[in-house]
């Protein structure tokens, strides 16, 4: 199998489907990255030849395979052609069109959303890999833009006291949020609607913030949407309680839906001046009501940062993890290169957001 790499093309995505050591793990495929595809999450042209890679214009010509990020783009769409793979975060729950797009021009598409989130496909699991980086920088953000330590200090100028940092959505993104801010030395709350997390939260050292609203799982893991009498007990509840709060990181999402709103703007203006709030969640709107996606912003005193795909602000880690993720979804489904798609395993069923006639039989 021949697998192209083309540079991403996405406003601001830094990353790269690909890195020269996952290259040089692809067993039985040859692989065609575009030249600088890899530059600006750190992997030049010289370290994907070293690894056994074909430097190329376009990775889309010839390509059996094309590894992306990013959904493609139009020019991108128009080089793809009938009967070739595709993997990348394709958005099948939010752009039904750009599905049915690649479905029209006959792609076989492997969306990294919807791989099952089992056991098995662990490996492959980008929304994890990703979500781990995002849950990383959101802290470290908060940490640059707060105007105070993270950690308690005994010094000869006074003491000064840690940080209090709420996580809200203790996912992946969330857990990892809590266990960054607790290396930095901040007192650390968590919550979640989400019963079994409780557990989790506390064995990070972080303690639960009881808001006296539980929801469930689904089958898949995911948290059950609110219902609006929950979703208003929730945000009255955390309205009141986030003003004891420094910093506080949000990560709460359902898949597919817009993000659940959490804090209301009268918490923000409870807030402290100074204080920080993260929301990682801006990527689907938000879940504070002020946030305004991409941006950051100041309300009364408190910034609040809406920065998009923090995933790709760390790309060379990110790339890394992605890679990995994508070459368990290669070998999956073409082991030792040899292109081999059974429809009746979960993984390669499930993943598959578009295929041809051909492919469904
Ligand atoms: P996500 O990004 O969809 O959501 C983030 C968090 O927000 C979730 O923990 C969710 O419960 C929470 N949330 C939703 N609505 C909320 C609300 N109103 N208030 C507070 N919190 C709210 O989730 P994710 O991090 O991608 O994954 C969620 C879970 O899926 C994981 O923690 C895990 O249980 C499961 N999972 C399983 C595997 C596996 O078995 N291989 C891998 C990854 C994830």
């Amino acid at each position: 199998m021949r697998v192209g790499v083309p540079k991403e093309t996405a406003p601001g995505e830094r990353r790269v489907a690909l890195v020269p050591d996952v290259v040089s793990r692809l067993e039985g495929s040859t692989v065609a990255v575009e030249r600088g595809a890899g530059a600006a999450a750190g992997f030049p042209d010289g370290a994907y030849a070293e690894a056994g890679a074909e430097l190329v214009e376009d990775a889309f010509a010839g390509a059996d395979a094309v590894a992306k990020v990013a959904k493609p783009n139009e020019s991108e769409l128009a080089r793809l052609h009938s009967g070739q793979l595709l993997v990348g975060f394709l958005q099948p729950l939010t752009d039904p069109d750009g599905i049915a797009r690649l479905a029209e021009a006959g792609v076989v598409a492997f969306a990294m959303e919807s791989i099952p989130r089992t056991t098995r496909a662990q490996a492959m699991d980008a929304l994890s890999s990703q979500a781990t980086v995002a849950g990383y920088k959101a802290v470290l953000l908060a940490a640059e833009s707060l105007p105070r330590f993270f950690p308690m200090l005994t010094t000869a100028a006074g003491t000064i006291a840690p940080a209090r940092v709420l996580v809200l959505g203790a996912g992946v993104a969330g857990l990892q949020a809590i266990a960054a801010a607790r290396r930095l030395g901040a007192v650390v709350s968590g919550f979640d609607v989400r019963p079994a997390v409780r557990e989790q939260v506390q064995s990070l050292g972080a303690s639960f913030l009881d808001v006296g609203v539980v929801g469930e799982e689904t089958e898949g893991g995911y948290a059950r949407e609110l219902t609006p009498e929950e979703q208003a007990r929730q945000l009255e509840e955390l309205g009141e309680r986030i003003p004891e709060f420094d910093v506080v990181v949000t990560t709460a999402a359902i898949p597919g839906r817009p993000a659940p709103k959490l804090i209301p703007a009268s918490a923000v203006a409870g807030m402290r001046p100074g204080s920080v709030i993260v929301d990682v969640a801006a990527e689907t709107g938000g879940n504070c009501e002020l946030t305004q996606p991409g941006e950051v912003v100041q309300v009364e005193g408190v910034t609040i940062i809406g920065t998009l795909n923090l995933p790709s602000t760390m790309p060379g880690h990110a790339s890394q993890l992605y890679a990995r993720n994508v070459q368990a979804l290669l070998d999956h489904l073409a082991p030792g290169g040899e292109l081999s798609l059974d429809w009746d395993d979960e993984i390669t069923a499930g993943a598959c957001v578009t295929r041809t006639k051909e492919e469904t039989t």
